[in-house]
């Protein structure tokens, strides 16, 4: 914390514990700034280790109670919370475009997929079922419970600060948890604005609980240490991730990672190179490149190169780096200077190497917006194994294209990664489709499709992105126990 934050008046109170907003003790405050010009946008409470023991406490005694309330019950608060969520989709949509800088469509977009946790999960509550078991022997039964596993700490990033809480909070509430969150410390407003939804909606004290912090270390030590918590889900850097799984382990809690990734989009040779370059293009630039989907590597059959490109290149070209607030901008800020300068060592190290700038590859600079951090949308190509951003997530607006000359080379390329989040196939050959498909080490394969994400639908990845499932029935399963039981008759 700066000198000049301590001496300011305390005005946040955004520590949720056991039912009421806090403010941090001491008054303790962070402040939040707006990606796009600088200006500080608001402040939130800066919570320690303390303040987190004390939701933790908060969750317990909750548990105690709320995991034997029918599923009904939770039911009926999910469905709440949805329908206010959605009334409030704009203010949070704007809030969202604010404090993290994705274009206010994307923002409007991802508010509805935050929503759609909430009404799916309040529907699969009522789903969680047991299952009865043949025995061996006679006179004797087997059966088995799922029953929730306890108090869960959450931890989540910045690029999705709606939607990766309710991804999270909706299934654990939904399978009787209670839970304490802690926000990426770039955007708490957001998650703020998600727990009013959530305290609207009338859930019980005790059952969500939130603790912003600037100091994340202390907060997530706290959350790990305690033996009543049961469960850790985190969403965020594989290596952030293998730190905090570490950390689990000393007291056996049951973990869920979505870690980083470097998604392969594969472009055949049969494939439309029109259709394929606007799936690029849309698909890499969410988000400014920062979702963990976003394509890393473009491996593109060299006969399709020349068409893919010209298409490509030209869509990467017309795209409008700005205040996502504006109506024509397509591309928002990078968070932080990290990321600009991140991005500027991988173009100068694939440029040494030989790589092409066919757009992009620098910083805008907006006279508008002097305190912004927009990187051109950037494509590269002749890119090769010798560059970072072959090896390495980008997390920003570049796009390595990478030629390939048949497909089990294209599949030993894509595989080349200790990642394995999403991947992309475009090509009009079905058996080719599902041959790759089945041959590509990751957790999630578009088929001529950018978007495979739905509450509905599990998401996760292999390898380094991750251990376990997010959305759809599995995404329950990640809160709930089995029990055993054996019956003699
Ligand atoms: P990050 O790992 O730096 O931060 C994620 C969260 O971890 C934040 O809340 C942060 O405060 C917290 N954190 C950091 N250090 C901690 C510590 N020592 N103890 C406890 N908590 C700590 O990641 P980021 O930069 O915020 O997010 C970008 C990364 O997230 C990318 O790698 C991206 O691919 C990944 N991501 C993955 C998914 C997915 O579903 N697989 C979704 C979104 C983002």
């Amino acid at each position: 914390m700066t000198a000049e934050n301590s001496a300011r008046s305390t005005s946040a109170a955004t520590l949720y514990i056991d039912g009421a907003w806090r403010a941090a003790a001491l008054g303790r405050e962070f402040d939040m700034f707006n990606p796009a010009d600088g200006s500080v946008l608001g402040a939130a409470s800066d919570g320690s280790a303390s303040e987190a023991r004390s939701a933790v406490d908060s969750a317990a005694a909750a548990f105690a109670w709320w995991s034997r309330t029918t599923a009904y019950e939770r039911a009926a608060y999910l469905e709440r919370a949805h329908a206010l969520m959605l009334e409030r989709a704009e203010d949070l949509a704007v809030l969202m475009t604010k404090e993290q800088g994705k274009p206010l469509k994307a923002a409007r977009n991802e508010v509805r997929y935050a929503a759609d946790f909430l009404s799916w999960y309040a529907e699969e509550a009522k789903r969680v079922y047991g299952a009865t078991i043949p025995s061996s022997r006679a006179g004797h039964r087997f059966m088995t419970m799922r029953q929730p596993v306890g108090v869960v700490a959450a931890i989540t990033p910045w690029n999705y600060p709606v939607s990766m809480i309710t991804r999270k909070v909706a299934p654990a509430i939904a399978a009787g948890c209670t839970i304490v969150l802690k926000p990426a410390e770039q955007t708490p407003l957001c998650a703020v604005a998600v727990f009013q939804v959530l305290h609207d909606a009338g859930l019980p004290a005790g059952v969500v609980n939130l603790v912003t912090t600037s100091d994340p270390a202390p907060v997530g030590d706290a959350l790990l240490d305690s033996p009543a918590v049961r469960k850790l889900t985190f969403t965020g850097s594989t290596e952030v991730g293998m730190m905090l799984g570490a950390k689990a382990a000393h007291t056996v809690k049951r973990v869920s990672l979505e870690l980083g990734g470097h998604a392969p989009f594969l472009v055949f040779g049969d494939a439309d190179p029109r259709r394929a370059a606007k799936g690029l293009g849309l698909v890499k630039f969410l988000n400014t490149g920062q979702a963990c989907i976003c394509p890393n590597r473009v491996f593109v059959q060299r006969e399709l190169v020349d068409d893919f490109l010209n298409v490509l290149v030209q869509r990467v070209s017309a795209m409008k780096a700005g205040n996502g607030l504006d109506q024509d901008v397509t591309i928002g800020p990078l968070i932080d200077e990290a990321a600009m300068t991140k991005m500027r060592r991988q173009v100068t190290n694939a440029v040494d190497h030989g790589a092409k700038v066919l757009t992009g590859g620098e910083r805008l600079t907006d006279p508008r917006l002097p305190g912004g951090r927009f990187f051109a949308p950037t494509v590269l190509t002749d890119v090769t194994p010798e560059m970072d951003i072959y090896h390495e997530e980008t997390f920003g607006p570049i796009a390595p294209v990478i030629a390939f000359d048949d497909e089990d080379g294209a599949i030993a390329m894509a595989n080349d990664t200790a990642y394995g989040l999403a991947a992309y196939v475009y090509t009009e050959n079905l058996s080719r489709a599902l041959r790759v498909t089945e041959a590509l080490r990751f957790g999630i394969v578009g088929i001529n499709d950018i978007n495979p994400t739905s509450a509905a639908a599990p998401f996760g990845g292999t390898g380094h992105s991750g251990l376990g499932r997010e959305g759809g029935p599995q995404g329950i399963d990640e809160y709930l126990d089995t029990k055993l039981v054996g019956i003699t008759l």
